[in-house]
């Protein structure tokens, strides 16, 4: 067959060249080493945990070697595509501190060597599709949904490979007669690659994360352009990311299947092959067993829950890299202050296997996170997430900004601060008690007589001095234990318990519910001194009469 008679035949419009797109996407001028990544997500509106393990080691990796980061929106599948999506992933991205150098923004594109959005690319895929028709590396297929199903069910029955390949490849060998047939009447057709691969045979490959591979040769003729000219994926990437130059591609390990696939591609295209990163599925026990985070079953993928929980961003940022370099921890723990990105990231320490997602850790990390911070930083930022999150305790902290910052200086700063907060969803139940609103009434431990309580809170009061430095007012409340005829005396106490009705613990519990409402609160003495004499004695004086 003349294949230049039937590219011309599927592609008459196509008058570009590659020659000509080699041209008009030269090479990058950048220096020796530098790396050309990119995140490449389809936008179907769900920004999860694995977009930012594969974002951050795109980032890290381009950024650390004077390299470019790009965005490119692979919207080939108009099906998933979700109004919006693009601006969520990209606002999302910025939010956890992964920019951009050149890609797709909202509305458009920032950059030489766009579009950036795969559908805008159609006439150059078809440069390229009608250059492997004329090499012979393509074809036209013309089966029918029921055929190819009808080819699935019989390769199944037989137990054989499914797929489109050796006698199942209706359309590889056809003359050109019987193509011209069908598309005098208009049929739809997809574009085909005509693989030479052999099953049977293996071949290594090195992946930077996996290591080296043994793989298996692609023998399908897989699917290029679609039926309304649109690429699939392994076509669309292959000469995006060729022309735009990208040195890695940093992706999820489930594209490692039709790896093969790819590597005859760039070969037929004669393209440059790019470095591979394929980087393993996140994890988390499930019982005993190990499982892949999953959208449907676990709420922790989605990227939109840690700012609901309200994870300060440096956390999950601190976290993940964690999980990627497993030498991180002791970096930091050596350079506690030092900004992440002084951190040297190598693709190499990844886990091929993948990494354990563990919430109790990124809890931890938090924590410390937060511990680090100072008071008008925990304060800034726990405005902004309780406005989006909780309205009317944003309104409550921003009435009175210095009273809620000295509320959150608590035990703060110093060498050791105080480890209160893990996320800024805890900061109402922690320290929500300062607002009278959000005051709860005590419920106090039936052991003791509502008698025994009243008595402690009222000798409480008469000897109350808000100008008392801290160890007056601790004497103050060890003197009413005695006075109750309590103990001090905990070594005493602990030896013989029976021997007391309570202990000063005791008493300075009731006095701690009185002022907070609860059995738990930051230091009382701190918290009557930012409460004032005013609220602290008539919060004391209201459960009091409440008892009566
Ligand atoms: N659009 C593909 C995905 O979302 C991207 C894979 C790649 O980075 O090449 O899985």
């Amino acid at each position: 067959m003349d294949n230049n008679i039937l590219a011309q035949l599927l592609f008459p419009t196509v008058t570009d060249t590659p020659e000509a797109l080699e041209n008009r996407y030269p090479p990058r001028n950048l220096p020796e080493g530098a790396i050309v990544t990119r995140m490449a997500p389809s936008p179907t509106g769900f920004v999860h945990l694995g977009n930012l393990v594969q974002g951050l080691t795109a980032e890290r990796m381009a950024h650390q070697s004077g390299g470019v980061l790009f965005l490119r929106v692979e919207d080939t599948d108009a099906k998933r595509e979700v109004p919006g999506a693009v601006e969520v992933l990209l606002n999302t991205l910025k939010h956890y501190g992964i920019s951009f150098d050149e890609g797709a923004v909202i509305d458009g594109d920032s950059g030489l060597y766009g579009p950036y959005r795969q559908r805008q690319r159609a006439s150059i895929y078809h440069v390229y599709a009608k250059k492997l028709v004329e090499n012979g590396m393509a074809y036209p297929c013309f089966c029918t949904e029921e055929e190819l199903s009808a080819m699935r069910e019989q390769q199944e029955a037989n137990k054989e490979t499914t797929g489109y390949y050796g006698a199942y490849a209706l359309w590889r060998d056809r003359p050109l007669e019987d193509i011209q047939a069908q598309l005098s009447e208009n049929k739809p057709w997809v574009l085909r690659f005509r693989s030479t691969g052999n099953a049977e045979n293996q071949f290594k490959f090195e992946d930077l994360v996996k290591g080296k591979l043994t793989v298996t040769e692609n023998n399908i003729d897989h699917v290029l352009l679609k039926s309304d000219g649109i690429p699939t994926y392994h076509f669309a990437h292959a000469v995006d990311d060729h022309l735009m130059r990208t040195t890695h591609v940093v992706r999820g390990d489930e594209w490692l299947p039709t790896l093969p696939f790819h590597l005859q591609l760039f070969k037929a295209l004669d393209f440059k092959l790019p470095k591979y990163v394929h980087i393993g599925p996140l994890m988390k026990m499930d019982g005993t067993s190990k499982r892949k985070l999953s959208k449907r079953k676990d709420r922790e993928l989605a990227l939109t829950f840690y700012k609901a929980e309200g994870f300060p961003v440096e956390a999950v940022y601190e976290y993940i890299m964690t999980l990627l370099n497993s030498n991180y921890e002791d970096w930091r723990r050596a350079n506690p202050n030092a900004p992440a990105a002084e951190f040297k990231f190598s693709p190499k320490k990844l886990n091929p296997a993948g990494n354990l997602f563990d919430y109790a850790k990124l809890t931890d990390v938090s924590k410390n996170e937060i511990a680090k911070m100072d008071a008008d930083q925990v304060y800034k930022l726990l405005v902004e997430w309780a406005e989006d999150f909780d309205p009317d305790f944003a309104s409550k902290l921003k009435a009175d900004p210095a009273y809620a910052t000295s509320i959150l200086a608590i035990g703060r700063g110093g060498k050791k601060p105080r480890k209160d907060l893990s996320t800024w969803k805890e900061a109402k139940p922690y320290m929500g008690f300062f607002y009278d609103d959000y005051l709860e009434e005590p419920v106090f431990d039936e052991k003791f007589s509502k008698e025994t309580v009243i008595t402690a809170l009222t000798k409480f009061l008469e000897k109350f001095d808000i100008a008392d430095d801290s160890g007056v007012w601790f004497e103050k409340v060890k003197e009413i234990t005695e006075e109750l005829g309590f103990t001090s005396d905990m070594k005493a106490y602990k030896a013989d318990p029976s021997a007391f009705p309570g202990t000063v613990a005791d008493v300075s519990t009731f006095i701690r519910q009185a002022v907070t409402g609860k059995t738990n609160s930051p230091d009382l003495y701190t918290v009557m001194q930012i409460l004032g004499f005013d609220r602290t004695v008539s919060r004391i004086r209201t459960v009091i009469e409440k008892l009566h």
